[in-house]
């Protein structure tokens, strides 16, 4: 027997910011461009927020969030709101009293200007979203900045909607901090939470003094393995807070995972709600609810539509959820699994989609009709929804027959596989010999990572190609005229392996993803990617292969101007996977394997073209790793093998370089080991090439390029201080196998800077060579 109330509410966390034009984007650029008028940008955000409600209160959902909204991120709206201000930047910006004042202290601390560095910004979860590392010490002023959340609530309220704030939790704000430089050895932001609880109590006060109902505290911290002393803290903290009296109900959202062992914490607070992820591996929320005996009287929101992918959803499987979900909580709604903001706006927006595969998608919009349909499935019954239900397992059983998505061709190769595929011919240690000889390069060998400058011209080039205005030919010269000025200049540097320089690619994922059958590029589905930037992740539609070759006449073309070996520069699988949308009716490891199968064909296309070293770049491969540690191993073999599957089809004397940007390596050291590239490059002048040591107590077997300039500055490191890096290089690993290179790819940057220090780095390789 159910106790569940009959009724489910709809409702979101949130939703896309931009705005269907991305008026976000060019209200903000046009302020950075132009700080005299900021009621412009604010009147802007007022009308996007005014009609983010309206959209949202049209299509149904009816509990609405608020505070979602953000100039640039939330978890910086947090910091300022707790007034986590680093010491730099309230001096550059010391006056917050007027709008101006407190935009640019916030931009400050987003962007940096010309006397400050910003915040760090990194990955939030496993999703492609950027946050700004708030930097926290005990030296930090916290002090209550409600403005923002209040005024939207008021906003809202005052347009006859009473929202749900949606805030960053007190656990997650700080576990997602780093001690600032200052803070000394040691030192742990969590140990903070004392001080910023308090705050968090008085805000909750105050918007419930506003006429707010309900608060959303997020914790997606909780669904990372998190040790007894941050679930104790949890426990604490929210002890706190529920006890503040004259509150809101608080809400406490965990999503991208399975909330693990802190569940029991969590049915026993006093908190009023829940909301838990119920797709992917967090459907196994379900089984551990059940377990625990359910949530008792409190309300649990249901996050049952894919926030995080762009497909329709299995209506009549996410019912069944719905319906054992009954019985285990006070109360059941209804909602995405996290927020919006991950998932393009709106299918209608494309321009060039198949009315078919359409109906295949649900992008932010299209999830707001699934919750609400949900939602009526639950309160009024199955029947209700019957229609909504049925045309949808109509469609899903297509798509799922589609020629667009099933290959036999495709599916029998994978199927096909075999463990030799997965090995090169002779083991490293015979592969190096015969590669030295074969190419004849000196002690610590000299390379970059692919990209050189994109500068205006290469980019307009593209875009008069796509708009038709330049001919295919006009632009194949261009490009060709890139080239040969890219390899004269590495000549002149006196590099030892050349690359081509990219400049054909707008991005390193949607390059390929444009060329593969499989793919399917939007043209209207940007995703918030950090601040203003948004990209286009291609979606993975069907089984992939590659009808032609994609990179082999550039390649080939670079080769024919210089003796000197030219790098075939591909995008390995696990990031053509991680940046993309991907399916969601078959494993990842089985996409991986397909992608990786159409690169394998790639690289030996370009072997065949006479083409001696080339690398496959895999950037992602550390940031993909699930959250949960129990999910690790399974996702490390599968990402090693379709590395390894991409590349094992040359010869002994093809070279084959890898390479991955800053990360902590600690725990994919041994999947690197494992990918056995001939090179593998990383980025290490940050860390002062901590990642060498790091890779010779591993015993890496292969040869490292350590990246000795930071591409993220545009300072050029003197031939002094790169002969500084290798040597700290060279005393802790064999300098036979070290190479020598800068850091990630050069497209961010421009000419004056790279030459300088190319050159630089050319003469700090010659001075080392002759003395290790
Ligand atoms: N080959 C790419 C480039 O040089 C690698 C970029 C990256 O690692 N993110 O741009
Ligand atoms: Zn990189």
């Amino acid at each position: 027997m159910s106790t569940t109330s009959p009724t489910s509410l709809a409702t979101v966390y949130g939703y896309p910011r931009q705005g269907s034009n991305r008026e976000l984007k060019k209200a903000t650029e046009a302020y950075w461009a132009d700080t005299s008028d900021p009621e412009r940008l604010l009147a802007t955000t007022r009308q996007l927020r005014r009609e983010r409600v309206e959209l949202l209160r049209a299509a149904g959902i009816e509990e609405i969030p608020s505070n979602d909204f953000s100039l640039y991120d939330h978890v910086l709206d947090a910091a300022v709101l707790l007034g986590a201000i680093p010491p730099r930047h309230r001096e550059t910006v010391p006056d917050v009293s007027t709008p101006q004042g407190r935009l640019d202290r916030y931009f400050a601390m987003a962007r940096g200007n010309d006397q400050v560095e910003p915040l760090e910004m990194t990955k939030w979860f496993d999703t492609n979203y950027h946050y700004l590392v708030p930097e926290l010490g005990p030296d930090t002023a916290f002090a209550l900045d409600p403005d923002k959340p209040l005024r939207e609530f008021a906003e809202a309220r005052d347009a006859g909607v009473i929202t749900r704030p949606v805030l960053v939790g007190p656990v997650t704000f700080l576990l997602l901090a780093k001690p600032a430089a200052d803070a000394g050895e040691g030192f742990e932001p969590l140990s903070l939470l004392d001080r910023i609880v308090p705050l968090y109590a008085d805000l909750l006060q105050r918007l419930r003094a506003a006429g707010a109902e309900w608060v959303q505290l997020d914790e997606p911290a909780l669904v990372q393995d998190q040790p007894a002393v941050v679930l104790d803290a949890l426990r604490g903290a929210y002890a706190t807070l529920t006890a503040v009296v004259d509150r809101p109900k608080l809400l406490l959202a965990t999503y991208f995972d399975r909330v693990g062992d802190a569940l029991p914490v969590l049915r026993d607070s006093d908190l009023d709600g829940v909301a838990l992820d119920f797709v992917g591996p967090a459907a196994a929320n379900l089984a551990a609810l059940t377990a625990a005996g359910g949530l008792g009287g409190k309300r649990l929101v249901a996050g049952v539509v894919n926030g995080h992918n762009i497909w329709a959803a299995d209506l009549a499987a996410a019912l069944d959820t719905l319906e054992s979900l009954r019985g285990l909580a006070g109360r059941v709604d209804v909602s995405a699994s996290c927020s919006l903001l991950h998932v393009p706006l709106d299918v209608a927006l494309e321009r060039d989609l198949d009315p078919e595969i359409a109906g295949w998608l649900a992008f932010a919009r299209q999830k707001l009709d699934e919750i609400v349909t949900l939602t009526r499935g639950l309160t009024a019954g199955r029947a209700a929804v019957a229609d909504a239900v049925n045309a949808r397992a109509e469609r899903l059983a297509a798509r799922a027959a589609s020629p667009l998505v099933r290959v036999d061709a495709v599916r029998h190769r994978a199927a096909a596989v075999t463990d030799a595929d997965l090995h090169r011919a002779s083991p490293y240690g015979k592969r190096d010999q015969i590669q030295s000889e074969q190419l004849n390069l000196p002690l610590l060998p000299t390379t970059t990572i692919g990209s050189f400058p994109q500068t205006p011209g290469l980019r307009q080039a593209r875009a008069a190609l796509r708009a038709g205005t330049l001919n295919p030919d006009s632009y194949l010269a261009a490009m060709r005229d890139e080239i040969r000025d890219v390899i004269a200049e590495q000549e002149e540097f006196g590099l030892d392996v050349l690359v081509h320089g990219e400049p054909e690619r707008n991005d390193m994922v949607q390059y390929f993803a444009e060329q593969l059958d499989g793919y399917l590029a939007t043209t209207d589905g940007w995703v918030q990617s950090y601040g203003s930037r948004y990209v286009r992740p291609p979606i993975i539609l069907g089984d992939v292969s590659r009808p032609k070759p994609m990179t082999v006449e550039w390649a080939t073309y670079a080769q024919s101007l210089t003796d000197k070996p030219v790098k075939g520069m591909l995008t390995g699988p696990v990031t053509m996977l991680a940046w993309s949308f991907v399916r969601d009716d078959q494993p990842r490891a089985d996409t991986a394997r397909q992608v990786a199968l159409a690169l394998r064909d790639e690289v030996t296309d370009l072997e065949a073209a006479g083409i001696r070293v080339i690398q496959v770049d895999e950037p992602a491969l550390r940031e993909t790793l699930p959250l949960r540690n129990a999910d690790r191993a399974d996702y490390l073999a599968w990402a090693v093998e379709s590395f390894r599957l991409s590349t094992s089809g040359v010869r002994d004397e093809t070279q084959i370089h890898t390479h991955m940007c800053y990360a902590e390596f600690g725990d994919v050291l041994q999947a690197i080991i494992d990918m056995d590239a001939d090179v593998i490059s990383l980025e290490a002048a940050r860390s002062k090439m901590a990642i060498v040591a790091d890779l010779a107590r591993a015993d890496y077997p292969n040869e490292v390029g350590p990246g000795v300039w930071d591409i993220h500055s545009p300072r050029v490191p003197s031939v002094a201080e790169i002969t500084e890096h290798l040597r700290v290089a060279t005393d802790v690993f064999p300098a036979r196998r070290l190479w020598v290179n800068p850091d990630c790819g050069l497209k961010t940057r421009g000419y004056p800077e790279v030459r300088e220090t190319l050159t630089n780095l050319v003469a700090a390789a010659r001075q080392v060579r002759t003395q290790v």
